[in-house]
């Protein structure tokens, strides 16, 4: 189950860059996860500062 990030995401972007298999992106100022690329490490929940990742 891939990690999606809600709408408590602040856009502070520090996820994007920890990442291994870069499933982040921004697109006009919101961050979000492809589902296809996502290995489910969890380094995006652990890095952001108000929990907007997580499993769905
Ligand atoms: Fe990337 Fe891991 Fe977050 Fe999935 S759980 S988006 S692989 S950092
Ligand atoms: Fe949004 Fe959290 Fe990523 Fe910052 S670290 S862009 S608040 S999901």
């Amino acid at each position: 189950m891939a990690y999606h990030i809600s709408s408590a995401c602040i856009s502070c972007g520090a996820c994007e860059s920890e990442c291994p298999v870069s499933a982040i992106s921004e697109a006009d100022g919101q961050y979000q996860i492809n589902p296809d690329l996502c290995i489910d490490c969890g380094a995006c929940a652990g890095t952001c500062p108000v929990g907007a990742p997580a499993q769905a």
